[in-house]
């Protein structure tokens, strides 16, 4: 992994540090909603809240924001919780905003004692044209003056569930001529009759985020309070709360650009219509730039934390190239997958000299750097299988690979010769007849170079598999850009083989494994789809970057 870099999160905190701003402590959060699995840019709100923790002896939390009972479930809430742990981290408390409900109920009473808040009656509609523009001052509601006796009496019978949704809301009364529109008096509770996952029908009123989100921080003891750019206008707000309820620990709130990545949706609405459109398998599917599709794609928690330090944590919006993430997932396998032969699209090939039933056991080192990965047994026998475009009947320029006539080198075995090729009736290519030079294992043919080297694998000693090859879901840059992002998808962004050949030793390759794959990729094991005896492998990225095409 790459050096720890600095950036102004960082710098922040090691100043606050250093002059004992939050009496010395460090302490973060990071705050999903649970209304959908987490994705690469999640990663990067974890990654940077765990490892500041992490590098100052702080701690961070989970605290699930969960105000929204309608889109929420305990499923994405086990998901959620499941990938942070598969990243690798580990939080300190567990919390969920629905905990603090009676404190946001107590303290929502204290802002309408101290004049703060008011019960408006005004429609929703109402109050969002009341709000105003940038450029024309809100209006005030004419409920604004309502008296701070009848607030509380109002405020209690909305809990006690006395008018319907949408009758009143809470607002904190702030300044309707503010040039920061969040501080228009924002609503910061709804009626509404919802079952919540965790608090069942206890309530009927709901507090808003802007709300919810300052007071649970502070009541967790959060001194930095790490959120993405669209919230630097709602920081007002955020410190106007806090100073009107004089909590005992203030938060600082700090901005940061979110991450966007080219060929992705992020929007958790958009993934969602992909899953429940069925355009890919699930929130799991290897195309999804969620944790979970990454991890079922082979992405390792490594190789997701080096990706999210490379990017950096600026203030500054910018794109990143899916290359990147691939880059890093390429350096992690090129150093730690065991490599195998698989055949993905196999054509036959019978070495004519080499004796009936006769076999061959090789020792074929995993890694070719790395002695200590050990060796496994690849066997060699009189029918084989190669991939068919390492032939050609007719050859292009600069072609290394068989042709007829010619001689290619098997990895780790002998050079073979193709003699002739057979074809079926309508023309197509079925088998090769060759043979081999019994005087060229371990050492180069006399008298004349091979410079093509080709995989293969023994048809007798090899087992049937499944490849499934991934390419781009989207195939604009920006699919949020187009007039819908679903005209951006790529129809051809999955490819499944399904006779092809692999290498004995990945019969029984454990769900979630790792292999490169000769020649062809880095693969996975399908934790899902993948059984005994009838493997699954979902390719994870190219050997190459392929992005530039
Ligand atoms: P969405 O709009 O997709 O629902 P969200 O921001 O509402 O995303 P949350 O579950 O509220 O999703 O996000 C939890 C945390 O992760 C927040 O602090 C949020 O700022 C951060 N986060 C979400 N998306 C990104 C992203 N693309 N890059 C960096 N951080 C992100
Ligand atoms: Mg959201
Ligand atoms: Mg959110």
């Amino acid at each position: 992994e790459n050096p720890v870099q600095s950036n102004f999160i960082r710098q922040i905190v090691a100043a606050d540090l250093a002059s004992n701003k939050h009496n010395g402590k460090v302490a973060t959060r990071f705050p999903p909603e649970p209304n959908g699995f987490l994705h690469i840019g999640h990663a990067k709100s974890i990654c940077l809240n765990f490892t500041i923790a992490e590098e100052n002896n702080g701690t961070c939390n989970l605290r699930f924001d969960d105000t929204n009972p309608e889109k929420e479930s305990v499923e994405f809430m086990e998901a959620i919780e499941r990938d942070v742990h598969w990243l690798g981290f580990q939080w300190a408390g567990k919390y969920h905003a629905s905990d603090y409900f009676e404190q946001l109920y107590q303290y929502a009473i204290q802002l309408i004692k101290s004049g703060d808040a008011y019960v408006d009656s005004s429609s929703a509609e109402q109050i969002r044209l009341d709000r105003g523009t940038l450029t024309e001052p809100g209006r005030e509601s004419p409920d604004r003056k309502r008296s701070i006796e009848e607030n509380l009496d109002l405020f209690q019978r909305m809990r006690d569930g006395e008018f319907a949704d949408g009758h009143y809301v809470l607002r904190a009364k702030i300044d309707m001529a503010s040039p920061n529109i969040n501080m228009r008096d924002p609503t910061i509770y709804r009626i509404r009759r919802v079952h919540h996952q965790r608090t069942g029908d206890d309530w009927c009123i709901y507090p808003m985020y802007d709300y919810t989100h300052c007071i649970s921080d502070a009541i967790e003891g959060i001194t930095h309070s790490l959120c993405t750019l669209e919230f630097e206008d709602h920081r007002p707000l955020y410190d106007w709360v806090l100073d009107k309820l004089q909590t005992p620990c203030h938060p600082q709130q700090i901005e940061f650009a979110r991450l966007q990545l080219e060929y992705a949706v992020m929007s958790k609405r958009k993934l969602n219509q992909l899953v429940i459109e069925k355009h890919v398998s699930g929130w799991d599917d290897p195309r999804m730039p969620t944790i979970a599709g990454l991890r079922r794609a082979g992405y390792t928690p490594a190789s997701i934390r080096d990706f999210c330090e490379r990017i950096g944590v600026t203030k500054k919006d910018s794109w990143i190239k899916m290359g990147v993430l691939e880059s890093c997932i390429r350096e992690d396998l090129n150093e730690n997958a065991p490599r195998r032969m698989a055949v993905l699209n196999p054509l036959r090939v019978v070495i004519e000299n080499y004796a009936d039933g006769a076999t061959e056991d090789y020792q074929i080192a995993n890694h070719p750097q790395k002695p200590e990965m050990g060796a496994r047994k690849v066997s060699f026998g009189k029918v084989l299988y190669i991939e068919q475009d390492d032939f050609a009947e007719v050859p292009p320029k600069k072609f290394k690979r068989l042709v007829e006539g010619g001689e290619v080198r098997l990895r780790g075995s002998y050079v073979i010769k193709c003699e002739r090729m057979i074809k079926d009736e309508s023309g197509n290519i079925i088998e090769l007849r060759c043979s081999y030079d019994p005087d060229t294992l371990g050492k180069n043919p006399e008298g004349r170079k091979v410079k093509g080297v080709i995989h293969w694998v023994s048809a007798e000693h090899s087992v049937p598999a499944e490849v499934r090859l991934y390419d781009r879901l989207f195939k604009a840059p920006n699919p949020d850009a187009e007039a819908h992002f679903l005209d951006a998808l790529n129809p051809d962004s999955l490819e499944v083989l399904t006779d092809c050949r692999i290498e004995a030793s990945l019969a029984d390759a454990e769900p979630q494994s790792r292999f490169q794959f000769e020649r062809t990729g880095y693969f996975c094991v399908d934790s899902i789809d993948s059984k005994p005896g009838k493997p699954v492998f979902n390719r994870t990225v190219t050997l190459r970057d392929t992005w530039a095409r």
